[in-house]
């Protein structure tokens, strides 16, 4: 048979026809053709097929170079993240050591050598934090234990019911708050630590020497044990008077629990907080300003508010740590507040005796003197060698002076000689206390 090329249009007029329709040689045609395109598409299938196949390879390289890069960059990220904590570590170590250079490293003593050191001392502050209220069943405010982690309604953390947000909200909520904190507090009672240190307040008073205490805590148990001095009774506690519910023997910086005072500000004065009638709804728990008949809000420093002078006495505090302070104790806090952070610095900046009584170091640079453990056993130890007998023999004097009646010779003949007595009974007290010096 004669071989036939048809023209791209007979063929598409081929291929269109019915087998029917066909000559022979169309017919023909229309196998060859047929044959050809099958062919064809094969080689195309079988080309896809390849390229499949060299993606799929390709794919599997790619997943291998993948998970190289993984590991690689994994490395990379370790050694990255190695390199610089070491770096940081190194600028830390670095800055702390120029600063350890002016200043001191801090140092472990036991409270004893401590209490050594302070003898020399004439104007020493005492901050303390809550801690110390520890072991007189008050908890601390972040500690787990105890009221804070009660649950009071619309409250989600114990720092967010200590705001004044909080109180302008739910007033009787914060209310219900301060009731139980103040009935804790009511039923609780000083510890060793608290009046080791009103005991060191007196003898300071009773030598000349000026002792400021500064306190974080609102649980009055300071307040209460100084209120009960004989030395350091406060002259001013009539309420409605100024300075009501202040001592000049201590600071209280965040308030004072025990008091209230109106929300409306009519007045700062304070009042003291009452037990309400468990009775009574929340809302009717809420104590009155008896001026303004605005609600009374707690006598306490929130989160969200600022120190002043007449609430905090803060420029008072300020100016005592920038005056002639030669020593610091810090007893039982973290110094988280600002307040007693500026206070450590300042004192730590101006190389001042610091003496830190606490379960944590409150700083890790600095001339501190470490003294670990709890505030109730080592500031008996560290305040205890303040000569407490001498103590109690000039209480008596000053009684027997302050009890002078002017009126009757044979009286005041008898009060001058009992007083020359105890007079002498003191010099003794104190040659003594100098000769147990002298043989140490
Ligand atoms: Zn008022």
């Amino acid at each position: 048979m004669e071989k036939y090329n048809p023209s791209k249009e007979e063929l598409a007029s081929i291929m269109k026809k019915s087998p029917d329709d066909m000559t022979d040689i169309e017919k023909e045609i229309w196998k060859v053709e047929v044959l050809r395109s099958v062919a064809e598409t094969t080689v195309k299938c079988r080309e896809i097929l390849s390229n499949v196949e060299k993606t799929k390879v390709k794919l599997r390289d790619t997943e291998k170079v993948g998970a190289e890069f993984e590991k690689k960059w994994q490395h990379f990220q370790d050694k990255f993240d190695k390199t610089l904590g070491t770096s940081a570590t190194k600028l830390d170590c670095s800055v702390k050591k120029s600063i350890e250079g002016v200043l001191k490293k801090p140092k472990k003593m036991s409270p004893e050598d401590a209490s050594g050191l302070l003898k020399e001392k004439n104007n020493i502050v005492i901050l303390t934090g809550a801690s110390l209220s520890a072991a007189s069943g008050i908890p601390t405010f972040r500690g787990n234990d105890g009221l804070w982690t009660k649950k009071y309604k619309y409250c989600e953390t114990p720092e967010e019911l200590a705001t004044l947000k909080f109180f302008k909200a739910h007033p009787e909520v914060e209310w219900q708050c301060t009731h139980d904190f103040y009935e804790l507090c009511k039923n609780a009672e000083p510890n060793a630590g608290h009046k080791a240190i009103v005991q060191f307040q007196e003898h300071c008073k009773l030598n000349g020497k000026q002792c400021h205490l500064v306190t974080q805590n609102i649980d009055d148990l300071h307040a209460r044990l100084i209120r009960e001095s004989e030395i350091l009774k406060p002259t001013v506690t009539s309420e409605g008077e100024p300075g009501f519910g202040f001592t000049d023997s201590v600071y209280e910086i965040h308030g004072n629990l025990s008091y209230s005072r109106c929300s409306q500000e009519c007045s700062k004065a304070l009042k003291p907080v009452q037990v309400p009638d468990k009775e009574l709804s929340l809302e009717d728990q809420i104590p009155k300003c008896e001026e303004c008949k605005s609600i009374m809000r707690p006598h306490m420093l929130c989160f969200d508010e600022c120190y002043t002078q007449e609430l905090h006495q803060v420029q008072t505090i300020k100016n005592i740590i920038n005056s002639k302070v030669d020593a610091l104790v810090i007893v039982g806090t973290a110094n988280a507040t600002t307040m007693a952070n500026k206070l450590v610095n300042e004192c730590l900046s101006r190389k001042i005796l610091t003496i830190n009584v606490n379960l944590e170091p409150c700083c890790d640079f600095g001339p501190v003197i470490e003294i670990k453990g709890k505030p109730e056993e080592i500031l008996p130890k560290l305040f205890g060698s303040f000569k407490p007998e001498s103590l109690k023999s000039k209480v008596k004097c000053k009684k027997f002076v302050k009890n002078v009646n002017p009126n009757g010779l044979k009286e005041k003949q008898k009060t001058y000689s009992t007083a020359l007595r105890v007079i002498a009974s003191v010099i003794k007290a104190e040659q003594i206390g100098k000769r147990e010096k002298c043989s140490i």
